[in-house]
């Protein structure tokens, strides 16, 4: 039996039972007026257009379904798709682009360049815990990302930049979009998303100088030197944080090489994400899956214009 095979991915009423489930481990919780307990199930009535998924509040009289306050409201695509998207999105290490989507999926072009958007806006983390925390080793660099090669030159409109930090005791990465990389911007992001005791691991650029002696430790490694592993220390290196980079150039390059620099930060998010809750971190394909599903409530996105890039394929 493959993957694809599950009934979820097929049936509608499968696929509103699995993320009803995720949803609502406990039970429905009424959309309207909170409530949990006076909800039933409303029979779909054959003779008119079937609505699954639909309950009523015996409390406040209103009705509703799991989609209502999540990325799915507003969206008439049948919940397969949706779950089959995100299961793409979430299992594909370099990401899945929306021309991929749009033929995979057959649904229009645009649709994919929407759904794919909200899929990262699930992504997002919302976390502000400091990383570090205990005293932790953090591993911090900064990247730059351009459209257009023409314009890679540092400073330039359609550049930015990009910090991210590792927690090597969690495994997890965060990153956050910069319009410059300056001591100042660099500085602000990590003192606020490191605990003070944490130790500060970077190369030798000088953006880390000042807020590195904010920590309990800072320490870095000499690229320019061809040190990338401490001799005196061995845990004094940042190749994880450049491996994650490695793989988000490659997602970049490969798959979204079409990215607008404005949506940098919701590409970020999918990288951070896929990272963060990868294998080794004990997330399979399918737990991550279902990690995304978790993060749908509460991010309704709606978006003023659409996709920058003209589709190569003729919509279905
Ligand atoms: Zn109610």
């Amino acid at each position: 039996m493959s993957v694809l095979s599950r009934p979820y991915f097929h049936d509608e009423q499968a696929a509103f039972d699995f993320v009803e489930a995720i949803i609502w481990p406990q039970g429905p919780v009424c959309a309207h007026c909170g409530c949990t307990d006076k909800i039933t199930a409303i029979k779909p009535n054959p003779e008119k257009r079937v609505r699954y998924g639909l309950k009523k509040c015996r409390d406040c009289k209103g009705q509703f379904t799991v989609r209502m306050g999540t990325i799915f409201e507003e969206s008439k695509l049948p919940m397969t798709k949706w779950l089959q998207a995100i299961y793409l999105m979430t299992a594909a290490k370099k990401g899945v682009s929306a021309h991929q989507l749009h033929r995979t999926l057959e649904v229009t072009y645009k649709t994919a360049w929407f759904l794919a958007h909200r899929i990262r806006e699930a992504m997002r983390s919302g976390e502000l815990a400091p990383f570090g925390q205990g005293g932790g080793d953090v591993e911090v660099d900064e990247t730059y990302f351009a459209r257009d090669r023409r314009f890679s030159h540092r400073g330039g409109k359609s550049m930015k930049g990009v910090v991210s930090l590792v927690d090597r005791s969690t495994g997890r990465v965060r990153s956050i979009v910069v319009e410059n990389v300056t001591s100042r911007t660099v500085g602000k992001i990590v003192a606020e998303n490191m605990a003070q005791e944490a130790r500060l691991i970077t190369d030798s650029s000088n953006v880390y100088l000042r807020v590195g002696g904010t920590f309990s430790a800072h320490v870095s490694v000499n690229h320019s030197k061809e040190e990338y592993v401490s001799k005196l220390d061995p845990t004094v290196h940042t190749n994880t944080v450049e491996g994650f980079y490695s793989i988000f150039k490659r997602g970049m390059r490969g798959v979204y090489q079409h990215c607008a620099p404005k949506h940098l930060h919701r590409y970020m998010a999918e990288f951070d994400f896929r990272y963060s809750y990868r294998v080794r971190n004990g997330f399979d394909d399918n737990a991550r899956a279902v990690k995304a599903l978790e993060g749908v409530v509460g991010k309704r996105l709606t978006y003023r214009g659409g996709p920058n890039v003209r589709p190569q394929a003729a919509p279905v």
